[in-house]
């Protein structure tokens, strides 16, 4: 057995000097120190040995087998080290460095933050509410009865179609605009107050570039003794100057809204074209921003607010449809489809 020792503590050394890779130097491992290794088979020879050669056998087993763990490590690190020389040799300090993809806000959420920005500045708390909303909040309490023809126009995601209980003004729904917020707020609050409430509403429309089942609003609502159209007209001005630019001209159309009385639609003068007429503006040089009017008594009278002592008024807005016409963004589904191409921009 001395002699096969010294043979092959021979051989492990040239095989050692020979690694010159990775690979290699696995292989020659596993072929002396590996479990199915040289040494494994020379320790269960060791053990068919007579009891009187047995220790000294076994001391110049375990020299040699620490004698090749050394070299081996010593080969580990003239390994590693040539790989650090490799890939210093590679690296090109002129090379362009790469760019990390750095996030930002979506335009959205951007557009929101300005809008609420603009009304926060003119003393508007930003208040927000559930997504889920009941019957009474979005329909009945905001002058909307079941039975009226202005319901038709607010198609819905009912949650509850069936087996709502005894009270059906408790049924459930994916609120169709942010509204229900100014009855939440009402019934919570005494005047004055004035709110802004941005958040998620839901249409069961068919999607097409103009459309979505899902976009965003931002309501606004001020309430207190005294409120009239000249301070509604005076807000919305200002709102639309610091919206769209100082030059932008604004117009109020009479419309009608069953949670405001008397209404109005609310224009500015279009922002592509000034004023001259273009395709965005269907060549009226207008373009149509946002719905507003004085608070219904009716509405005042569901949340329990003396409409004889206390006046307001209430607006909302789209706020996709803000965004395409400061952005000339023509298709609504830009927004959702994450195409960073198009995020990037902005
Ligand atoms: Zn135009």
């Amino acid at each position: 057995m001395e002699n096969r020792l010294r043979e092959l503590e021979k051989l492990a050394l040239l095989d050692i000097k020979a690694v010159s890779t990775q690979q290699e130097f696995e292989m020659a491992r596993a072929k002396y120190l590996g479990r199915k290794g040289a040494f494994s088979v020379l320790y269960k020879e060791l053990a068919a040995c007579s009891p009187q050669e047995r220790p000294a056998l076994g001391q110049k087993l375990n020299k040699l087998k620490s004698v090749l763990e050394e070299e081996f490590k010593n080969k580990a690190n003239v390994l590693s080290r040539g790989s650090c020389q490799a890939r210093q040799d590679t690296f090109d300090a002129t090379m362009p460095g790469i760019c990390p993809l750095v996030g930002k806000t979506h335009l959205i959420t951007k557009t929101i933050d300005d809008i609420c920005g603009i009304f926060s500045c003119m003393g508007f708390g930003i208040v927000e509410g559930p997504e889920i909303e009941n019957e009474f909040n979005n329909f009945e309490a905001l002058n909307i009865p079941l039975d009226h023809p202005s319901r038709e126009a607010f198609d819905t995601f009912y949650l509850d179609t069936e087996n709502f209980g005894s009270n059906p003004q408790a049924r459930r729904l994916l609120r169709s605009h942010t509204s229900p917020m100014q009855i939440r707020y009402m019934l919570e609050h005494k005047p004055p107050f004035s709110i802004a409430v941005p958040g998620k509403v839901f249409r069961p429309d068919a999607t097409d570039a103009s459309h979505s089942f899902m976009f965003h609003q931002v309501e606004g609502l001020m309430v207190a003794d005294n409120i009239n159209f000249a301070n509604l007209k005076w807000i919305l001005f200002e709102f639309a100057r610091k919206c769209f630019g100082s030059a932008v001209q604004v117009r109020f159309r009479p419309h009608f809204f069953p949670f405001t009385e008397p209404s109005a639609e609310v224009d500015v003068s279009c922002i592509i074209c000034q004023g001259r007429g273009c395709r965005v503006c269907s060549q009226s040089g207008w373009l149509e921003i946002l719905g507003s009017g004085m608070v219904d008594p009716n509405v005042f009278k569901a949340v329990g607010i003396d409409s004889d002592k206390f006046s307001g008024f209430a607006f909302g807005m789209g706020v996709e449809r803000i965004a395409m016409l400061k952005h000339g963004i023509d298709d609504i589904r830009l927004f959702y489809e994450n195409d960073l191409r198009f995020l990037g921009q902005f």
